[in-house]
């Protein structure tokens, strides 16, 4: 499903990703985890082509995300992104938000976008919330807006960066819990956190990044509890 090969990147003279490979098959989840700045957010951006990259592939469903002529949008919609922030259009209800690209992109009459929006709002829990704007939501129902976002565009894979770094402790696992329901219906995720309750619940593979090199990837209990490298060790000691 997803295939990253040898994939490496410069800004200039600062090699943020080293000859990064790692395969996502169909169903997996991937918890990619490393101290700040090691390049996560950065290669689960070349996922979506929100990054370019100057050796290497990604091939993402059987597209070659650097191949000349690869439609980015029309990637970008079969690969759902979730920030940390959640970037919800602060002007539009929840139901616009959850409308706007299924019409735009995948060219959806109201009617129909308005029925599939109202779907997965149900399944995140918020389906009082349609007429609402973002700023009258908290923090957590705003992340879980913007998965449904998401998954309304059908996406064959979600990537998921720090979902629940920003959000107050009490909200967590709101959002955690749309993620392993998710999960467990069978969806493709790569998803950046240090949350090592989701990792061991949900996680086939942990993958461990530090200064831009994948040092180890590994079951997340194997990883969690025996971690290889002196890196992990030591990244494992300041967050567990
Ligand atoms: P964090 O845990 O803090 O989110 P990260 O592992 O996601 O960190 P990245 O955001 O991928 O790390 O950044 C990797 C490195 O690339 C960092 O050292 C960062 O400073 C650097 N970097 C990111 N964007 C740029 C840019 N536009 N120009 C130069 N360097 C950059
Ligand atoms: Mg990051």
């Amino acid at each position: 499903m997803i295939q990253i090969d040898n994939v490496s990147k410069w800004y200039g003279d600062f090699q943020v990703l080293k000859n990064c490979s790692a395969k996502v098959e169909k169903g997996e989840v991937v918890v990619i985890c490393g101290p700040s700045g090691s390049g996560k957010s950065t290669l689960l951006r070349t996922v979506n082509g929100l990054e370019d990259y100057q050796e290497g592939r990604v091939i993402v469903d059987d597209i070659d995300i650097g191949a000349p002529g690869t439609n980015l949008t029309r990637l970008r919609a079969k690969v759902g992104m979730v920030f940390q922030h959640f970037e919800l259009f602060p002007h539009l209800t929840v139901s616009d938000n959850l409308t706007l690209a299924q019409m735009k992109v995948l060219k959806r009459s109201r009617a129909e976008a308005e029925k599939r929006g109202l779907e997965l709002l149900a399944r995140v829990g918020l389906e009082k919330q349609a007429s609402k704007f973002p700023a009258q939501l908290s923090g957590g129902q705003q992340q879980r807006v913007a998965i449904a976002r998401s998954l309304a565009m059908d996406p064959v894979c979600m990537l998921f960066d720090e979902p629940t770094s920003a959000l107050d402790p009490e909200m967590i696992n709101e959002v955690l819990d749309v993620m392993i329901g998710l999960a467990k219906e069978g969806m493709t995720m790569m998803v950046v956190t240090h949350e090592m309750g989701f990792a061991r619940k949900v996680a086939n593979r942990v993958l461990f990044m530090d200064a831009g090199e994948i040092v180890e990837q590994a079951p997340a209990e194997e990883f969690f509890t025996k971690p290889r490298s002196d890196r992990a060790q030591k990244f494992l000691a300041k967050i567990l």
